[in-house]
């Protein structure tokens, strides 16, 4: 079975990143910035937050975290979210989910303007990838990191079914939506189950690629997959484990040990599809300055 190594791919992507924004600095004197806000102490969303300014910086991009209490209000966040709109050093918004219970997510998704929208959330990016105007939109960078690593694994995609569980705004729908396009990496059909789905086995044997996207630990077992199926795997979720250090670890959706002797290809948790979404964020934070400097 091919593990397919999110690690390995996001390292490669960083560095050919990087060597575009080296480029870009010595003909232009500018670099793509990106800026993050976090409300709150969530441990969590501070690790995550940490990584995404460390990659940042790694690729030569600026990175700039703003931290706001707790008890900010929306009236507030929106204001932030709108001087970083007029801040032609800002390429990429992002605003670190989730929220504090008196912000309304989607009120502040709406407000990030749509051409530093860089993790594919605004409704405007999200309707133009359906409609297949990839290259007019940002991705949001958990499928588009699963997207990479099909196409950099030359995964036959073309006539194949995929199905994918979980309908999440996040993975799950644009993730089935990519998958459905006419695009070399995908061009497939496309089954999408969820909570209310009727036998899921059913269906996920029939995949040729199968996407859990669902956040339960080892929900996807061997008798579930077809023998020879792709599966990727983008549940990120922490068990107890007395045997380690930490008494936990981290595993995914599917139950790597059973399944691994089916499937042809798998991402492993951790080091599959999670460090792709940090090298996308930084892929679509570069294309956002590309298209504000007329680079592409
Ligand atoms: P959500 O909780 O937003 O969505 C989960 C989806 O799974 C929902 O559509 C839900 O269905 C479906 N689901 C839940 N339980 C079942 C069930 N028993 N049977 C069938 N479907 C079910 O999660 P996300 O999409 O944000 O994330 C999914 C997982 O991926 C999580 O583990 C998360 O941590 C991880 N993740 C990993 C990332 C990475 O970088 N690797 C990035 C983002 C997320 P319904 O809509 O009916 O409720």
């Amino acid at each position: 079975m091919l593990i397919i190594d999110g690690k390995k791919v996001s390292s490669d992507l960083k560095n050919e990143l990087k060597v575009r924004v080296d480029l870009h600095r010595t003909e232009t004197g500018k670099v793509p910035g990106l800026t993050v806000i976090i409300v709150g102490e969530d441990p969590a969303s501070q690790v995550y937050v940490r990584n995404k300014a460390k990659s940042c910086k790694e690729t030569g991009m600026n990175s700039t975290v703003i931290e706001m209490p707790a008890s900010t209000t929306q009236e507030v966040l929106l204001a932030a979210i709108e001087k970083l709109n007029n801040d032609p050093d800002v390429h990429g918004i992002l605003v670190q989910q989730p929220l504090p219970k008196q912000i309304d997510e989607f009120a502040v998704t709406l407000a990030i303007d749509p051409a530093k929208d860089v993790d594919g959330f605004h409704p405007e990016n999200l309707g133009r990838l359906v409609m297949g105007h990839l290259d007019k939109c940002f991705v949001s960078c958990t499928p588009y990191g699963i997207l990479e690593l099909l196409g950099r694994y030359n995964i036959e995609t073309k006539g194949k079914h995929c199905v994918v569980v979980g309908r999440s705004n996040i993975v799950g729908k644009p993730m089935a939506n990519l998958m459905l396009q006419k695009l070399d990496e995908t061009n497939c059909t496309v089954t999408i189950c969820h909570s209310a789905t009727r036998d899921i086995p059913s269906y996920t044997r029939q995949a040729d690629i199968l996407i859990a996207a669902i956040g339960k630990a080892g929900f996807i077992t061997a008798d579930m997959v077809k023998p020879g199926a792709v599966v990727i795997d983008v549940g990120i979720n922490r068990i107890d484990d007395p045997s380690t250090k930490s008494g936990s670890r981290l595993v995914g959706d599917v139950d790597y040990e059973g399944v691994s002797a089916f499937a042809s290809a798998m991402t492993p948790v951790p080091g599959g599809v999670g460090p792709m979404t940090i090298a996308m964020l930084l892929k679509n934070t570069l294309q956002s300055f590309e298209r504000a400097n007329s680079l592409q």
